[in-house]
């Protein structure tokens, strides 16, 4: 057998194009705006927010860079927040990941309102995903998971999915998005025994641990679709969690690395950010003022 490749590129270029249509066809003068915290001086996570502000810009996105030193306290960037939060021209919030050590990011996450967290990383939406709640903002790598693994065609309820990782941002979220969409679901991580016999027995295997070309063909199912959300870099050169051209010859769909999970996650943000804009648009409209139309700053109907 060899994989059909799963295109994140082509099916990302397709989700901004609908998007960039949407926003110019629904909205006229009206525009989304994302805000994005950006503390300290990562090379790769300036390059990751220059992408995204590039991306934005392309389909009709404010985006609004806000950059501090890494020297910034944990109260300052709080407040930062607080502003963000309060600011209606804002619709999205988020954070660059990671933040310096000195400052407790699940603190400054949750702190974001729930309704402007397009990162879905506030500990409310995690907590809506799993209570199976549809008003969560799910996170984007995970929405874009979900996203690829319908462009297959594959029946998901059923299936056993196995995940490679558990972090916030990615395993723990990506679990309960496939287990709301009936598969059966084993999260493993670093601590897990025999890890290559569970895998093993998964028709959808989700690797997101970080670890270059963990995941050998002797540990696919014949047939079984593979997610690779790792990005890693060995001898210069990008590579992900899947030792790619081997598992190639088991698998019947594979993502790619790069090209795969990477642009589906920024597809999945912007998308993110225009749903929280309307929703926040709507609520704004709908929302019936109590001042007597006395210059409070309410919407009248
Ligand atoms: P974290 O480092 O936060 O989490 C890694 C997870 O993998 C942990 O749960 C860890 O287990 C587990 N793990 C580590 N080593 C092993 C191992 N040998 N066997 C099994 N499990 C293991 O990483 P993230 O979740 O943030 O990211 C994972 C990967 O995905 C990274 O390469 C990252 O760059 C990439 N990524 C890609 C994105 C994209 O858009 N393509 C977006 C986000 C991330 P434990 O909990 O026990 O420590």
């Amino acid at each position: 057998m060899t994989a059909k490749i799963i295109d994140g590129k082509t099916i990302a270029a397709k989700v901004r194009e609908e998007l960039a249509q949407k926003i110019v066809s629904e909205n006229g003068q009206d525009m989304p705006v994302l805000a994005v915290i950006l503390v300290g001086d990562n090379e790769a996570s300036r390059i990751y927010v220059r992408n995204k502000k590039k991306a934005a810009a392309e389909v009709g996105i404010g985006c609004e860079v806000l950059e501090f030193s890494d020297t910034i306290g944990e109260h300052a960037l709080l407040e930062v927040i607080d502003e963000l939060n309060k600011n209606s021209y804002i619709n999205g919030i988020i954070v660059q990941l990671p933040l310096p050590k000195h400052i407790d990011s699940l603190h400054i996450l949750s702190k974001i309102r729930p309704e402007k967290d397009v990162d879905g990383f506030n500990p409310y939406n995690a907590g809506l995903l799993a209570c199976r709640e549809p008003d969560a903002i799910v996170s984007a790598t995970p929405r874009g998971i979900l996203k690829l693994l319908e462009s297959t065609g594959i029946e998901l309820t059923g299936k056993h999915a196995v995940v490679i990782g558990r972090s916030n941002i990615v395993g723990r979220p990506v679990s309960m998005l496939l287990l709301n969409q009936d598969c059966t679901v084993s999260i493993t991580h670093s601590k897990t025994e025999n890890l290559s016999e569970i895998v093993r027995q998964g028709d959808i295997v989700v690797a997101a641990c970080g670890c270059a070309k963990l995941v050998k063909k002797e540990w696919i199912k014949e047939g079984a679709v593979i997610i690779d959300v790792g990005i890693n870099r060995v001898d210069g050169k990008l590579c992900g969690d899947v030792d790619f051209d081997a598992v190639c010859e088991k698998a019947a769909f594979i993502t790619p690395v790069p090209g795969g999970v990477g642009p589906m996650t920024v597809a999945m943000l912007l998308e993110n950010t225009y749903e929280a804009f309307k929703k926040q648009q709507k609520l704004k409209t709908d929302h019936v003022c109590q001042c007597g139309g006395h210059g409070c700053g309410c919407h009248h109907k």
